[in-house]
Formats: C-alpha cells, sequence, structure tokens
C-alpha cells in the first residue's frame, strides 16, 4: 500500500487502449501527427483559448524549464516560493534553461502578494550590477496541497502586471486543483492573468507527457526553438500525443482528478478522527500533510503502508512529532482507504 506519490501510479487502461491504436499505421513525426492536431484543438476549446500555442514535453521539469525560459532573459530573476518544485525538486534546471536566477518570496508554500510586492520592489535597486525583474511562477496545487482561489490568483497576477511580469502556473497537479475549486480551466488560467501554464497530465494517469500552454502565441515560436534544443522535440510524438488526447477526450483528466480527491477526503476524514492525527495545513485535494508520533509511523510501516517522512522515524522517542505525506492518486479504491485507515487506528494504539 504506497502513498508516496501519485507518480507511483498505474495509467489508466483508457490510455493504455489509446497507446495500442496510435501504434497503428504510419503518422508524420516531430508533432506532425494527426492526434496532435486533435489535442491543440481540444486543449483550445477547453481552455477557451482559440488562438493559445499547445505543446508537449515528457516531464513536468521540462515544462517548468522551457516555460520559464521563454518568458524570461538571463540577467532577470524568477519570482517563486522556497519549496516549489522549481526550487527544491529540479536540480536547477529552471536556471540551467534560462540563465537566470531565482528569487524566494516570503516562506511559504503559497505566495502571499504583500511580500511578492515588497520582493518584486526590491530587485532593481542595483542598476545594471543587479538582477533585473522576471517572471513570477506559482504552483496548483501547492506542494503541500493549498490550493490558491481564483480571488488570490487574479491578486498575483495584478501585481506581476502592474511590474510588466508575466506569471507562469506549474500546475503538475492541475486537474486536482480545478476539481477542487470547481471552476473553468479558463477561469483558473488566462481569465485571472496566467500567462503560460505547465499542464500536468503524469501524475493524474499519463505514462509520462506535460503539456505546456502559452495563452499569447507570441513566444510560440521561440518556445519551439527551444525545445528542440533542449532535447524535448520527441520524434515518434504520437505516443505523447496519444496519450493527452486520451486524457482530455471525455473528460477523463476530470474523471481521475475527481477519483482521487474524492478518495483523498474521505482518506482525510477518517484521519480527522484518530486523535494522534494534526494536519499540518489543510488539505485541499489530494495532497495530504500530517504530524503524527513516531511510533505511529512505525507500527504502520510494519504493516506495510509506505509514504514519505520528513525526519527520522528511527532511534527517537516513542511520542516525538513526525511529518509525513500521504498523495491520494487516481488510482485509489475505497477499500484501499479503508485499509489505510484501519492500519492508522490500530497504529495509534500504543499497547498493541
Ligand atoms: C511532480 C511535479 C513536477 C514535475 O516533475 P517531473 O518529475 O519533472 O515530471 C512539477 N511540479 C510539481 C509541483 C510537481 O509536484
Amino acid at each position: 500500500m504506497i502513498f508516496s506519490s501519485d507518480n507511483y501510479s498505474p495509467v489508466p487502461q483508457q490510455v493504455m487502449d489509446a497507446l495500442a491504436e496510435a501504434n497503428n499505421g504510419y503518422q508524420p513525426s516531430y508533432g506532425e501527427d494527426s492526434q496532435m492536431k486533435k489535442v491543440r484543438h481540444l486543449m483550445q476549446t477547453i481552455f477557451e483559448a482559440p488562438d493559445a500555442a499547445v505543446y508537449l514535453v515528457a516531464t513536468g521539469t521540462a515544462a517548468n524549464s522551457l516555460a520559464l525560459s521563454t518568458l524570461c532573459e538571463p540577467w532577470q530573476t524568477i519570482f517563486c516560493s522556497p519549496v516549489s518544485h522549481i526550487h527544491e525538486d529540479e536540480c536547477n534546471a529552471p536556471e540551467f534553461f534560462s540563465g537566470a536566477k531565482l528569487t524566494l518570496v516570503g516562506d511559504s508554500d503559497k505566495i502571499n502578494p504583500t511580500e511578492l510586492r515588497k520582493s518584486i520592489q526590491a530587485e532593481e535597486s542595483r542598476g545594471v550590477h543587479g538582477p533585473q525583474r522576471g517572471p513570477v511562477s506559482i504552483t496548483q496545487i501547492t506542494e503541500k496541497g493549498q490550493v490558491y482561489t481564483l480571488s488570490e490568483i487574479n491578486e498575483i497576477t495584478r501585481i506581476a502586471r502592474e511590474f510588466k511580469l508575466p506569471v507562469h502556473m506549474d500546475g503538475a497537479r492541475f486537474a486536482n486543483a480545478l476539481v477542487s475549486l470547481d471552476c473553468t480551466a479558463a477561469e483558473m488560467t488566462w481569465k485571472s492573468g496566467i500567462d503560460v501554464v505547465s499542464f500536468g497530465g503524469t501524475k493524474n494517469g499519463l505514462m509520462g507527457v506535460e503539456g505546456v500552454i502559452f495563452f499569447d502565441p507570441e513566444k510560440a515560436w521561440e518556445f519551439e526553438l527551444r525545445r528542440k534544443r533542449a532535447a524535448h522535440l520527441f520524434s515518434k510524438h504520437r505516443y505523447l500525443s496519444a496519450q493527452m488526447l486520451a486524457y482530455l477526450e471525455n473528460d477523463l483528466w476530470i474523471e481521475l482528478a475527481s477519483k482521487a480527491n474524492k478518495a483523498a477526503s474521505l482518506l482525510i476524514e477518517g484521519l480527522r478522527n484518530i486523535e494522534k492525527v494534526d494536519f499540518l495545513v489543510e488539505p485541499k485535494a489530494n495532497l495530504i500533510f500530517v504530524t503524527m508520533p513516531a511510533y505511529m509511523h512505525r507500527k504502520a510501516f510494519e504493516k506495510g503502508l509506505e509514504y514519505y517522512t520528513w525526519s527520522e522515524i528511527e532511534g527517537v522517542s516513542d511520542d516525538t512529532p513526525v511529518v509525513s505525506r500521504f498523495v491520494v492518486d487516481w488510482s485509489r479504491s475505497l477499500s484501499d482507504i479503508d485499509k489505510f485507515l484501519e492500519i492508522m487506528r490500530n497504529a495509534a494504539k500504543k499497547e498493541i
């Protein structure tokens, strides 16, 4: 029973079937395939953005790095949260591809508008000697399982626009956020001032495809050149397209995220009834952060649960509080959730 990350999950049958079907016959290479034309059209329809430029890459790191490098110059700085994936988990790929530096805003997963304004204002005080202001990047849902509301996104993009800075959204878990907010894809992005989105697919069921969407196609050609130069233009591109097409068709992406969020909400409700479990932050989608005593983790692991903990659980006293993360992916059945909760309820009883 692994609840470590949503990329531990399998691929839904619809996507495997689409890959098998795409394997028939011949298709032009390098993104000229017929499936990609459909993907582009579907994305434009879903986002109510007929002019949007739509691309596919294989990893979220590529999506973020190539999107951000297209939005900035090497002498600029990218404003982001200190726990953002682009800062903590991409081995400096955004800096490598953009040549820019990252400026960390505040100390939270969600960027606070006041702190953002302060951070932006503090740059460009040293003329030619210092970094110039560049794009703002936010993560939806955040790395701590929070969701920016539409008004929070609007507030951030309004500040960025005051300084004429573009805003990027790392939507590795875009679908989970959309389901949580119950709004449209357009509302969560360009209608709230977002310029470019990394549209996640892998964490929500795909084998390995992420979209990059530019609502203003002005930089589309530059992105294409950067993608090729970064070795991320796939020659047998149809196999990327086929996955994304199956994901978008019949709203499979929404169905998968709804399933994940629903199962997560049952897990959250169950955990609330276990006295020794404290939520680090109130979960809003399918990422759950809790603090529990070390002995509970030890017992849960003994019974076969797997998940990440943020500090050692061995060699510490039983009651040492240890933070952990549970991720509920699209493939979780309700009986998996029941089993997880039963193990946790038993783990909470110290004497057993
Ligand atoms: C998983 C994830 C990504 C993408 O990571 P890759 O391993 O490069 O696919 C990007 N942003 C966030 C917030 C993520 O959780």
